[in-house]
């Protein structure tokens, strides 16, 4: 996510500077042109194999043993209730006795606004029995747990189905609400919180405005039942609704790839257009906005071209952007962005997220700069920063490779993550030289693809870039011991 002016004080710096920070930045050592992997010896077997897992040929494919998640979405016709039933086949990589899911919308900030989710009943041959947990949230709690009756081995499946009601609070800069004829809900429903390799991911809620959520990418589908007259806007390729009946329409999508899954319902009007590379976007706008939904389509397909150039093919087929009546900023989520405010530069930021956060998936509580850093640096690196700036930005106290729990305030928290985080990355480009850089980057977006990436992952990356990890490891983004 970001917010609408600046990432409050350091990433709004950076992005108002006087001169062209991309001026001060030296040419690279080597004539590598962006994109293209670093060479391999040809008759260094090892070395050229050892490069091939740094920087895969093709993009790592997900997991064909992901998670297969159905939601089934029915907003009521005051707009202030989604019941739903979220049917899910969960098949871990390592033995687990249990099933966790996150509840979003009771984390302190949406809880704030009137927003709660609660589970009304479980359903599953292998589950035992089924609770809350409290992990620092509002209302009933934040995580859901069920127990299941005996070990699940790796490999080994089990079908849960859960039924819940989500309470709509007031409208706000939240990824939950309802204003003006229109509700939206992203991760508005138990959110499978496994880790693959790790294990289930328990961290605490916290007070400060952002994500904190961890989720494997599932083959998800989605129907969403609502009002006829209201149009929805999903994450994923979105059929034509069904017909009307009884006053209400059916609408259906599916992304093969989702960690997770945002939903917009309300009197848009939308215009879709498809990039040269072949992205489906579709964007819906209200009256009265502040944009209209064809320009909206056009801000985004360049955003979504220019950053394929830089970090490879956008991640899905679809992209999806809704315009919400409210102001604040944007909400990333894949495939799909929540804007609340008509704002390029927060779009851009928000696209590059497809990247940083769907598919290169991190843990929002315990690497927060993974997504946040790099979607900032993404939106910046072609802006006008001084090295004054710059050097302001690096200066800000705190780690760029900090928790959220180790944050004390919102402020804090941007300053850190976005800010620093930013310019410690655009730093590092200037340290290693732009081309190598890039080039880097490529490979690590390429490798850990569909996956949850780590801050070893991102030293690995710059493993020959040793100038660009310093940078990083200065910044408290790395540790010295990020090696390779
Ligand atoms: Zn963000």
């Amino acid at each position: 996510m970001t917010l609408r002016r600046g990432a409050l004080a350091a990433a709004a710096l950076l992005l108002c500077g006087c001169t062209s920070f991309t001026d001060t930045v030296a040419e690279p050592e080597t004539g590598t042109a962006p994109g293209t992997p670093p060479a391999a010896t040809p008759s260094d077997d090892a070395g050229a194999a050892e490069d091939e897992d740094r920087c895969p040929a093709e993009r790592a494919a997900p997991d064909p043993a992901r998670p297969v998640v159905d939601l089934d979405f029915r907003l009521s016709t005051d707009l202030r209730t989604v019941t739903g039933t979220e049917t899910v086949v969960f098949t871990p990589d390592t033995a687990t006795d249990e099933l966790v899911f996150r509840l979003v919308p009771n984390g302190p900030t949406a809880a704030g606004l009137g927003n709660r989710l609660t589970v009304d009943d479980v359903r599953g041959d292998d589950v035992d029995q089924a609770g809350y947990e409290d992990a620092g949230a509002e209302g009933p709690g934040g995580l859901y747990v069920l127990q299941l009756d005996g070990e699940l081995a790796a490999g080994e499946s089990t079908e849960v189905e859960l039924d819940f009601t989500l309470s709509l609070g007031q409208g706000g800069f939240e990824r939950f609400g309802t204003a003006e004829g229109t509700a939206w809900w992203a991760s508005g429903f138990p959110l499978l919180a496994w880790e693959p390799g790790v294990g289930w991911a328990r961290d605490p809620f916290v007070g400060i405005l952002g994500e904190t959520a961890t989720s494997p990418v599932a083959d998800t589908t989605v129907t969403v039942d609502v009002p006829e007259d209201l149009t929805v806007l999903t994450t994923g390729a979105q059929e034509e609704p069904s017909a009307a009946e009884d006053g209400r329409r059916t609408w259906t999508s599916r992304e093969p790839v989702a960690r997770d899954v945002s939903v917009a319902v309300g009197p848009f009007r939308t215009a879709g257009l498809t990039t040269a590379g072949g992205v489906e976007i579709t964007t819906g706008v209200l009256d009265g906005a502040a944009v209209g939904p064809g320009e909206l389509a056009d801000w985004t397909a360049d955003a979504v071209t220019g950053l394929a150039d830089r970090f490879g093919a956008f991640p899905y087929d679809t992209l999806t952007v809704p315009l919400l009546p409210v102001e604040g900023g944007g909400i990333e989520y894949p495939s799909s962005i929540l804007m609340a405010g008509a704002d390029r530069s927060v779009l851009e930021h928000e696209v590059a997220h497809m990247w940083f956060y769907g598919m290169v998936g991190g843990s929002q509580f315990r690497d927060p700069w993974l997504d946040e850093a790099f979607a900032t640096y993404a939106e910046a690196v072609d802006d006008q920063a001084s090295r004054e700036v710059l050097d302001r930005a690096l200066a800000v106290s705190g780690d760029v490779g900090a928790s959220m729990g180790e944050f004390g305030g919102t402020d804090e928290y941007f300053a850190a993550v976005y800010g620093k985080g930013a310019a410690a990355l655009l730093a590092a480009r200037d340290a290693a030289g732009a081309g190598p850089f890039d080039a880097a980057l490529r490979c690590y977006v390429q490798r850990n693809a569909w996956a949850i990436a780590t801050p070893d992952d991102v030293a690995a990356a710059l493993a020959d870039l040793p100038a660009a990890r310093d940078v990083l490891v200065a910044a408290g983004a790395l540790d010295e011991d990020d090696t390779d």
